[in-house]
């Protein structure tokens, strides 16, 4: 069977070459005689995927020797938790930027280690922009400020940072690695793996070393991030093979010239995408052309009676997972790095003969 163009939110595509890689070595890695599935997390092989792993982040996204690379057990809905539970230790309140649905459910969980400020909200405009920097009130004695810089559902994507004292903390599931970004204007990122990164089971963590201070021994151990950065991200048994295809992922984009070669793709995909919805009288997305994600690009048809068809016929020409969230409806293209330019290509001359085809 051919392989699909597959337009998954997360878990997303891979590239192939990563999957005919870990097809290759699945039985036998590298000579030892076994998968990296069977491998002990402790033996010099795993480890040596471990380092090279956190190795390539550091190259890629060029991230300074005063911070720590981690890779922890779980999605980020459990960071939305282990943050607050390791850096609000001895602070009222944390600040929280709400720009959409990942926003709102850092948010809640938040709320139940410190109370929430919350900087500033786009809800009342339906989540379809990203509040004005003039707008935010910062509380200056917060832990930290939280922002999610894409918004995965709402199709909203922002680069700026304030200037600001607090540590900034950035959900980035769904846009590491996919554009340049500065690690040292932020004291944690973090990214479920199973957007841009490689299959779910683990999240990148990177830290700035002095945020380590603020973990309590009295905190569950694995969830400690001064625990695992001591461990290298080993307080118990990591997720390996999450790692590995991590790991491979990695490489590959090594190979592509790196973050700022692939973001170039992705600034072209994103372009050529928007493009066909602005000229189209069946297509629209609803986000301020400012805030526009890269990644995640939402979109309705005038006419929605039409909506399952269009789903039908994409599938039969290849084009998968193109349904909208299941709160939203409408349909979403997630492009994320695994997304050729093909890809897009294939999806805007699909929607222009079906377009045609209903007479718009
Ligand atoms: C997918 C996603 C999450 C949640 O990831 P889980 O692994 O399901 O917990 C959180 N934030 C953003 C921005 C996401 O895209």
């Amino acid at each position: 069977m051919a392989r699909v163009y597959n337009f998954s939110s997360g878990p997303a595509a891979l590239p192939e070459e990563v999957l005919k890689k870990a097809q290759r070595e699945m039985l036998d890695w590298q000579g030892v005689g076994m998968s990296v599935m069977e491998m002990s997390h402790r033996s010099k092989e795993f480890t040596s995927i471990l380092d090279s792993a956190k190795q390539r982040v550091k190259n890629l996204l060029k991230v300074p020797d005063n911070y720590e690379i981690l890779f922890v057990q779980g999605g980020a809905s459990t960071l939305f938790a282990q943050i607050p539970a390791n850096l609000a230790y001895g602070f009222e309140t944390v600040s929280y930027l709400d720009t959409g649905v990942w926003s709102s459910k850092a948010i809640k969980e938040a709320a139940k280690y410190a109370k929430v400020n919350v900087v500033a909200s786009s809800k009342a405009q339906n989540y379809t922009t990203v509040p004005d920097l003039s707008e935010w009130q910062i509380d200056p004695n917060s832990a930290y400020l939280h922002i999610v810089q894409n918004e995965t559902i709402g199709g909203v994507e922002f680069d700026f940072l304030p200037e600001t004292d607090l540590p900034i903390v950035a959900d980035l599931s769904s846009t590491i690695l996919s554009r340049e970004i500065d690690i040292s204007r932020y004291a944690l990122i973090y990214a479920g793996a199973q957007k841009n990164i490689g299959p779910v089971g683990s999240v990148l963590v990177i830290i700035r070393k002095d945020m380590l201070e603020r973990s309590q021994d009295s905190l569950p151990s694995v969830w400690n991030f001064k625990q695992l950065a001591l461990n290298n991200s080993m307080i118990n048994t990591p997720p390996t093979y999450s790692i590995y295809l991590a790991n491979l992922v990695l490489e590959w984009l090594d190979e592509q010239g790196g973050v700022s070669e692939i973001e170039k793709v992705n600034v072209e995909k994103a372009r050529r995408l928007y493009q066909k919805l602005d000229s189209s009288r069946l297509y629209s997305n609803p986000i301020d052309p400012a805030y526009r994600s890269r990644m995640n690009v939402p979109f309705i048809l005038q006419d929605e009676s039409l909506n399952s068809e269009f789903l039908v016929e994409a599938e039969n020409a290849g084009l998968k997972t193109l349904a909208g969230h299941r709160t939203v409806g409408g349909m979403r293209a997630s492009i994320y790095n695994a997304m050729p330019l093909a890809g897009v290509d294939a999806l805007i001359e699909f929607m222009s003969a079906f377009e045609k085809k209903h007479g718009y």
